[in-house]
């Protein structure tokens, strides 16, 4: 199931075919069209085409090349239009210095004017924005302050820099990609897509404009949303059914619309491999870490109200040779429940599979032994969070619970080294972007010193 966070099929290019195009969307798997308006007209005809499908939803704006046309009613229009359940956005508005078809004063009044109406509707915006990055931040920021929680809106036809991405991400937008992320010279544009996390992501069509390779130069249409969502799966390193269900959610927590990813899941695939979720606890409480405040990943909800037992989750487990691996997860300490991940591990040993462990090291000081000759032949590779380079920037950005401060540091490398002895396969990993970590040293530190695999996650990506 996919959804296509931006079209235009309410245009002239589909008169023609419009019923036949909504039919190839239904048939490609698009659940939801979010059909853009750009002026009070097309506003309307966006709202009647959600009126007669259930799979299209509509919005309401003045785009920034159509304000020239504002007159004294339409604000008054657009209201109207935004009153009713299906309209679920103020925009298209925004910038758009590039063609410059309205008078850049008219469209820096009428955007702040459309994010006021949005701020008082309540509603979240579709910004357009197209070589006018400094004026564009300048006046969301009037409105959404640094580390706004995630639901302002979208910035959709994403073609700025990381600089922007970044911007829009902290003032709680989610960044929509179109087909230009599947163009052969758009490599910039790919490098800043593979950064956005995915609880913050959607694919577009923009249609009938930028259709993605391989048709590109054709009329796009929402049907050819799976190229963009396949090209941006792929430059992730994930599945599409991942991608899809990531936006499906991020879609419900924008906009209330499809559903809610259910609490208490205990075993879960990204990729090609199974995931375990046995506990939300944890013996650190890392600057980065989201478990506690929004433990989703790739669309799935990690919330526990109970932890499951080893029959449970050897159950969830069903086949593990269907998998590449299987992961017991690093959201929450895996090593906390010591015994039920060893009954699990064994079980899953005897029917062939691999497993994996994603941990903070702090194992051995948790269960008060040298555990790693106990996981011998259980697990085949272990990832340890080595997070930083001296004891004090760890400390900074693991904030290890009371009874695991003091120089736990040294125990999380002296954990790595010894689990060479009895893991195939050992991993260091950092998170980046922390201020008070030398990335470069983690890095020499994991081969040079440690012996290992040296591993970067990026601060905001998971999963
Ligand atoms: S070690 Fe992992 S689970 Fe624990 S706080 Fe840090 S990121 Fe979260
Ligand atoms: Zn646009
Ligand atoms: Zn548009």
């Amino acid at each position: 199931m996919i959804i296509d966070s931006h079209a235009h099929i309410d245009t002239e290019p589909f008169d023609e075919d419009r019923e036949e195009v909504i039919q190839r969307a239904r048939d490609q798997g698009v659940e939801y069209i979010l059909n853009v308006g750009c002026d009070i007209e097309s506003s309307r005809r966006s709202l009647d085409l959600a009126e007669r499908y259930d799979l299209v939803y509509s919005t309401a704006g003045v785009h920034p090349h159509d304000v020239k046309s504002i007159d004294e009613d339409t604000y008054a229009h657009l209201r109207v239009l935004l009153a009713h359940p299906k309209t679920l956005a103020v925009g298209e508005t925004g910038l758009d210095f590039f063609k410059n078809y309205s008078p850049k004063e008219e469209q820096l009044i009428h955007f702040r004017k459309q994010v006021e109406l949005a701020r008082e509707l309540n509603k979240p915006i579709i910004v357009h924005t197209r070589d006018a990055q400094k004026d564009t931040i300048a006046i969301l920021a009037d409105y959404f302050p640094k580390n706004a929680p995630a639901g302002s809106g979208i910035f959709h036809c994403f073609s700025g820099d990381q600089y922007l991405a970044d911007r829009a991400l902290e003032m709680g937008f989610y960044i929509s990609f179109s087909g230009s992320v599947t163009f052969k010279k758009a490599d910039d544009l790919r490098a800043v897509a593979k950064t956005i996390p995915a609880e913050r992501l959607f694919a577009e069509t923009d249609c009938p404009y930028l259709a993605p390779v391989p048709n590109r130069g054709k009329r796009n249409e929402p049907s050819f949303v799976r190229h963009v969502a396949q090209a941006l799966a792929d430059l992730r390193g994930v599945d599409i059914a991942d991608f899809e269900r990531a936006s499906a959610l991020n879609f419900f927590e924008l906009f209330g619309v499809g559903r809610q990813a259910k609490t208490g899941t205990i075993a879960y695939q990204i990729r090609n491999s199974l995931y375990l979720n046995l506990t939300q606890r944890c013996t650190a409480d890392c600057v980065f870490c989201t478990r506690l405040t929004k433990p989703v990943v790739q669309g799935y909800n990690l919330k526990l109200d109970r932890e499951p037992t080893a029959q449970e989750l050897w159950e969830a487990i069903d086949d593990p040779k269907k998998y590449d691996q299987v992961v017991f997860c690093g959201f929450g300490e895996p090593t906390l429940r010591l015994d039920t991940l060893k009954e699990v591990a064994a079980k899953i040993k005897s029917a062939g599979g691999q497993v994996r462990l994603n941990t903070n090291g702090h194992g051995n000081i948790i269960n008060k032994r040298n555990i790693l000759p106990e996981l011998k032949g259980l697990i085949d590779e272990v990832s340890v969070s080595l997070n930083a380079d001296t004891s004090e920037a760890y400390d900074a950005v693991t904030q290890p619970l009371p009874g695991f401060r003091n120089g736990i540091y040294d125990k999380v490398k002296e954990f790595i080294v010894e689990a060479k002895k009895y893991i195939p396969k050992v991993q260091a990993s950092i998170v980046t972007h922390q201020k008070e970590v030398d990335e470069e040293q983690c890095h020499d530190l994991a081969e040079n010193t440690l012996g290992v695999q040296y591993r970067m996650r990026r601060y905001n990506i998971v999963g």
